[in-house]
């Protein structure tokens, strides 16, 4: 069984004490690697590992350079795309061909914050006249990244590109779900020419190794992606010593379809918002909210759809896969089950594959339709492919309904309508909003974030830089 050790300082190093975690393949539930347990020391000589680079050959590297490096890392992902998405689809279950797309979207993180390195530049400010005022932007120092177990590559991808790009020195800590990605990661970045310690990776537990990283006094940025009761924790942890920290937490996205959307259009994008990882995506389009009149006609399109999904092994190439672990298995399992008890009706279900292996965490697709609004189902993700069908009778409907829970991460709308379209974009709860196409999570270059308890900061685009940078004011007074 293979046995993954830390990534610090450029090297491979053994956890302090000795412990290891299991890997297991959800597809199957059983081990196949072994991780580094990292706790308190590890991150420490990480976070150490990171200020070394920062005050020493990473801090002395011109943006030009940085960009080099990543371009370079860029180029070495496209090059062993195919092993990375064999890594990803082993440790997620997620199907080979979505890890494939997140190994492409991982090497144009790169890419696109290679370009923007050495353009992330300051300004001069009018002011009393005999000053000249100017502002730079300079990186934090060390930037800890805590990242959640759905689309590892993805996210290590967008922060620590961008956290790299504004010359930041980075400590991330993986899901123990799924981190054997980034620790190759790290090894690729190395040969890229990124000097050591200016990329670390610290495998373990979050009440152990990631619990240190947000306590740790020398991280001087926190950048957490997971849920939102673990982001407030982290929070309070960052906040103990005063770093800045950036939340990218979960969703209940909506899918708002009115009368005179192009239904042939919208059909394939609501099943994909909730289909793709099995549903554990934070922008996951999972409540579709449906004007009252085409309720039925779209449900029934709905509902045929969702018969035919197939939940399976990755080698079975399944439309979704399995569900990352037990827990989560059996915490979709209680959504159910709650629903089932509160007599909500089942739409339509799919099925699991006959190769699919007993102990797989898998998870037949299913369809829920005329949710009660106030029902947990309606308000709490579910992290599951399980989506909530309600109808709405008017546009007021349909914006009180779609702003009806805490989240605010992303809004699909769909209708002809061009003045609708403005109207609710601007009034609807999120940080990312889509009109006729639901393209959430694609696209590095546009910033992605959200509101209320889907988080705060942005991440992705020039707009992350900004999050990964400190303006200073310099005024000089001439003679
Ligand atoms: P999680 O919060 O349990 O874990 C996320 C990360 O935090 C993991 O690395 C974990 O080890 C670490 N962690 C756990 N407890 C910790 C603690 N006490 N201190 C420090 N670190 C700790 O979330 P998850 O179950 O891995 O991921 C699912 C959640 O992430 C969902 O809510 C999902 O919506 C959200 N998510 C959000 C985005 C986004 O961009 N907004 C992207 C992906 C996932």
């Amino acid at each position: 069984m293979q046995e993954a050790m830390h990534f610090i300082g450029g090297d491979w190093v053994p956890p302090g004490s000795r412990e290891t975690i299991e890997a297991v393949d959800p597809s199957d539930g059983q081990p196949f690697a072994r991780l580094a347990r990292g706790n308190a020391d590890d991150v420490d000589a990480a976070v150490r590992a990171a200020r070394a680079a920062y005050e020493g050959a990473w801090g002395d590297t011109s943006a030009v350079e940085r960009g080099r490096v990543l371009a370079r890392l860029s180029q070495l992902v496209a090059e062993h795309r195919e092993a990375l998405a064999q890594l990803e689809s082993r440790d997620t279950g997620k199907p080979l061909r979505e890890a494939r797309a997140d190994a492409t979207a991982l090497a144009r993180y790169f890419e696109f914050y290679a370009g923007a390195a050495d353009k992330l530049h300051g300004e001069t400010l009018p002011y009393q006249s005999g000053y000249t005022v100017l502002t730079i932007r300079e990186p934090h120092g060390v930037t800890g990244h805590i990242v959640p177990w759905n689309y590892p590559m993805q996210i290590f991808g967008r922060s620590v590109g961008a956290a790299l790009a504004a010359g930041n020195a980075c400590v991330v800590k993986p899901a123990e779900d799924a981190c054997l990605s980034l620790l190759r990661i790290a090894e690729l970045a190395a040969h890229a020419g990124l000097p050591p310690g200016a990329l670390n990776v610290v495998t373990g537990y979050g009440s152990e190794a990631g619990a240190a990283l947000a306590r740790h006094p020398g991280v001087d940025h926190l950048s957490f992606t997971g849920s939102p009761s673990v982001g407030a924790l982290v929070a309070q942890m960052a906040a103990e010593h005063h770093a800045p920290v950036t939340l990218e937490l979960g969703g209940k996205s909506p899918q708002i379809v009115f009368a005179d959307a192009d239904l042939d259009a919208a059909l394939p994008s609501l099943m994909g918002a909730i289909v793709q990882n099995a549903g554990q995506t934070c922008s996951a389009g999972s409540r579709v909210l449906i004007e009252r009149t085409i309720y039925e006609p779209l449900l029934e399109r709905l509902a045929r759809a969702f018969s035919q999904l197939r939940a399976g092994p990755s080698r079975s190439d399944p439309d979704c896969g399995p569900l990352i672990n037990a827990r989560q298995q059996q915490r979709v399992a209680q959504f159910l089950a709650e629903a089932e008890r509160d007599g909500i009706a089942c739409a339509a279900r799919g099925t699991i594959a006959a190769e699919a292996p007993a102990d797989g965490f898998y998870q037949a697709p299913t369809l829920l339709r005329d949710v009660p609004r106030t029902h947990r189902i309606a308000r709490e993700e579910i992290f599951g492919p399980v989506l909530a069908a309600l109808p709405f009778d008017d546009e007021a409907d349909a914006l009180a309904l779609a702003n009806g829970t805490p989240y605010g991460l992303v809004a699909g709308i769909w209708t002809r309508d061009g003045a609708r379209q403005l109207r609710l974009a601007r009034r609807v709860r999120a940080g990312q909003v889509f009109i006729n196409n639901y393209g959430a999570g694609g696209g590095v270059e546009l910033p992605f974030g959200g509101t209320g308890h889907s988080g705060h900061g942005r991440e992705k685009g020039f707009e992350a830089l900004y999050g990964f940078t400190v303006l200073k004011t310099i005024a000089i007074r001439h003679g």
